[in-house]
């Protein structure tokens, strides 16, 4: 059997599991990242992830730290604003809008948007250039057996990876958590997000529009320019038997229903892709660790997809985790040890249960149908908006900042 050394084992290579290969290997770790699914990095080829990422600030800075972030720069658009629409009556129009400006608290952006998969494309082509970092796609995580001063990893090829920390990136249903028997909590919420993105009529001027009526958030997310044409990424969440007609409908019908439902903020938009379902869910794992191993991304934990909180708390995690195995390494310490992985939990913790109860919150209030909790949901948003200092706390709270 082939044995390999590692100091990090990555299991999965989304796009979490590939930021943490180049923070990690960018740290000097020598690190292999697997997974048995080889990236798609083409928009146009069957199975390519439609969706887009919006990266907030503290998230770019990691990017930066690891050199992805040069680049990502030129695809990248920026998001100025934050709108929140909500929307009714029976012309289904604009009730109230609230407009969250970066400039307010002395930013230029919120973030950047990217689509996920040219996400994938640069961060193969950036791991595949760092002299310590190794990426193996067609194989996967068989079994691990944590031991005292590392974690045995068998992989589907049959080969034997000896790592000092192992960081499961595999995903909602990770083996790894299983494996090691971390348990998890998790629910639903019946809904489906629709992903897709449209052409429109009028520039999106680097605002990312959000409007709330009933059945979840409808999002509009700025993507660069195509040929002059102006482009949206667009996240419809809806109840499932409407997401899943919406995905079934004909263009002519659907585009009719996708203009009901934008209010009219970009003028007139027209579908301009595949209409791809994702099942909304929301999980935790009990601890962000098991023996030898750090859960990230998915694996730890899965919220609906409100203000781009997702893959930003992932990368909250992995910045946390890195600077903790860099600590103990630097000090002549053992990185993948107990303490350093409990220490892991113990800083992502508070963030992460606030966070996931916030979009908990945030998703039942976008779901609402009764008119009361609609209106309810109106007054909250003209309340956080009116007041200034409240503004700026929930603007600089969902940063991370
Ligand atoms: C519609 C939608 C929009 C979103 N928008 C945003 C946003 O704007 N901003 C944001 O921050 N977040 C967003 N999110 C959340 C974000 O997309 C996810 O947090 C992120 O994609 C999760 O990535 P992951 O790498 O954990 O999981 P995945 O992408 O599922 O990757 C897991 C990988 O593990 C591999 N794997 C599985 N089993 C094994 C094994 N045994 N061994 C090795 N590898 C294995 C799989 O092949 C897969 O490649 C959105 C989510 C949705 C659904």
């Amino acid at each position: 059997m082939e044995r390999i050394e590692t100091d990090i084992l990555v299991a999965g290579g989304g796009v979490a599991g590939l930021c943490a290969t180049a923070a990690f290997a960018s740290a000097g770790f020598d690190t292999i990242c697997v997974d048995p699914v080889p990236p798609i990095t083409d928009l146009n080829a069957a199975g390519a992830d439609l969706r887009s990422t919006a990266f907030l600030l503290p998230s770019v800075a990691l990017l930066k730290e690891s050199g992805l972030w040069q680049r990502l720069d030129d695809y990248a658009s920026p998001l100025r604003i934050m709108r929140i629409i909500d929307s009714g009556g029976e012309d289904h129009g604009v009730r109230e809008e609230a407009n969250f400006d970066a400039h307010d608290i002395d930013r230029a952006a919120f973030g950047y948007n990217l689509p996920n998969w040219l996400l994938r494309r640069e961060m193969v082509e950036h791991v595949a250039a760092l002299p310590t970092a190794r990426l193996e796609s067609s194989v996967k995580v068989d079994r691990i057996t944590p031991r005292t001063n590392e974690a045995l990893v068998n992989l589907s090829d049959g080969r034997q990876v000896r790592a000092k920390m192992v960081v499961a990136a595999d995903g909602r249903n990770s083996l790894i958590r299983e494996q090691l028997g971390v348990d998890i909590k998790s629910w639903r919420y019946g809904q489906k997000a629709l992903v897709f993105n449209v052409r429109c009529e009028r520039p999106h001027e680097n605002v990312s529009t959000e409007i709330h009526r009933s059945g979840g958030p409808f999002t509009l997310v700025p993507l660069p320019d195509q040929e002059g044409v102006h482009h949206c990424a667009v996240v419809w969440m809806d109840t499932g038997p409407h997401a899943e007609s919406l995905q079934n409908m004909k263009e002519t019908e659907f585009n009719a229903a996708l203009n009901n439902r934008a209010c009219g903020v970009l003028g007139k938009l027209e579908l301009a892709s595949k209409r791809i379902l994702w099942p909304i869910i929301a999980q935790r794992a009990s601890h962000l660790y098991g023996p030898r191993t750090a859960l990230l991304a998915e694996a730890a934990h899965v919220i609906p997809p409100i203000g781009a909180q997702g893959l930003n708390m992932s990368l909250a995690d992995l910045s946390t985790l890195v600077q903790l195995a860099t600590e103990a390494r630097d000090a002549g310490k053992d990185f993948g040890a107990p303490e350093v992985l409990k220490e892991y939990h113990r800083k992502r913790w508070p963030d992460m249960a606030a966070r996931i109860k916030g979009v908990d919150i945030l998703n039942r209030a976008a779901m609402a149908e009764s008119q009361n909790l609609r209106d309810l949901r109106r007054s909250g948003l003209k309340m956080l908006y009116g007041l200034g200092p409240l503004r700026k706390a929930a603007m600089k709270a969902g940063l991370g900042a």
